[in-house]
């Protein structure tokens, strides 16, 4: 069969990856330039060099054998690595936490720059609506997006699907990059739950990094909730206030700093694990239909592949 996936975070990847080995066609659709989605990373130019972040998801960890067999199968790869500064079982991808879904993107083939703004089914099977989609027809869908974006797709075609991604709110994050000329004098490499910091990190001080010390801090749901429509130059001053009294106010001078707001960061979980209705063909997979969680999107995605195939 034929299977349109759309949203190309792991999640979709591995729901892709499992429906391909089993000999599906599928073809893979997101809105975003490049492979991530909430585990994006970025590189920065500044005067000095270059300075690299992972603004989204910061580490995976494994609870579930599988998800653990491909963190090593990651690793003997080198993609992957084990990050003791974030806990003895913290993983991150390698150089960049997106590298994994880089790779599996690549081996899969994903359209980037495509937002899909409708699925619509008909006599000859599904079709997708937005830009530069294209025609083709597909035997079935799988929407692979966080579940407030999942809800605005499924509403028209399956209101009792779209009811569950609704009933199912993330919270969202503000997320500050920043470079600095030298070392900030902050002890260790990360900061955990500190007023209105709820993470940040020495990102350049993770496994197989190179470039200028770079840093990532983000802010808790109740900051980011209650700053959500502030302009990104206050947001940002703000964030970079609480990370230089981190930093006990010494004087380092800032290279270069941006903030990205995740609308959408940390996902509830509705415990449905992956949704299939085989007389419509829809499929719903992401980290919401378990926990705000790596792990929790690879393996709704390998439980969708798996109750599509079975
Ligand atoms: C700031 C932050 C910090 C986090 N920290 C951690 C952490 O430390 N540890 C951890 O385990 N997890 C963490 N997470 C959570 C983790 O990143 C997610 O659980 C996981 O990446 C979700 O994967 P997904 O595939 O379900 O969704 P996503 O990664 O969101 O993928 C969905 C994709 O769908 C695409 N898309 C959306 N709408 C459309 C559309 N209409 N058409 C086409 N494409 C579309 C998007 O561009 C995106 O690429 C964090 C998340 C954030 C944002």
């Amino acid at each position: 069969m034929t299977f349109a996936v759309i949203g190309a975070g792991l999640a979709g990847l591995t729901c892709a990856a499992g429906l391909s080995e089993a000999d599906h066609d599928v073809a893979l659709f997101d809105k975003g330039r490049g492979a991530g989605g909430r585990m994006a990373s970025r590189q920065m130019r500044t005067a000095q060099g270059e300075a690299g972040f992972d603004h989204g998801a910061q580490y995976m960890t494994a609870h579930d054998p599988a998800f653990r067999a491909q963190l090593e199968g990651w690793a003997a790869q080198g993609l992957a690595a084990r990050w003791p500064a974030a806990g003895e079982e913290a993983w991150v991808g390698v150089p960049s936490m997106n590298a994994p879904l880089r790779h599996l993107a690549d081996a899969l083939g994903v359209r980037w720059s495509a937002r899909v703004e409708a699925a619509v089914p008909g006599p000859d099977g599904w079709r997708l609506l937005g830009d530069d989609i294209g025609e083709d027809r597909f035997d079935g869908v799988v929407v692979a997006v966080p579940a407030e974006q999942a809800a605005t797709l499924l509403a028209p075609l399956a209101p009792d699907l779209a009811r569950r991604a609704a009933d199912t709110p993330s919270l969202p994050c503000w997320t500050l990059m920043a470079a600095f000329a030298e070392r900030l004098p902050i002890p260790g490499d990360v900061l955990k739950r500190r007023g209105a910091i709820d993470w940040a990190s020495r990102n350049s001080a993770k496994p197989g990094r190179v470039g200028l010390e770079a840093w990532v801090l983000h802010a808790t749901p109740d900051w980011s909730r209650a700053h959500l429509e502030d302009e990104p130059d206050t947001v940002q001053a703000a964030l970079l206030a609480m990370l230089a009294a981190e930093a006990g106010g010494a004087p380092v001078q800032t290279l270069s700093a941006s903030v990205h707001r995740w609308r959408y960061a940390r996902s509830g979980g509705s415990g449905d694990g992956m949704l299939w209705d085989p007389s419509r063909r829809i499929g719903v997979c992401g980290d919401w239909l378990l926990g705000p969680r790596v792990e929790s999107a690879f393996l709704s995605g390998r439980r969708l592949a798996a109750a599509i195939c079975a």
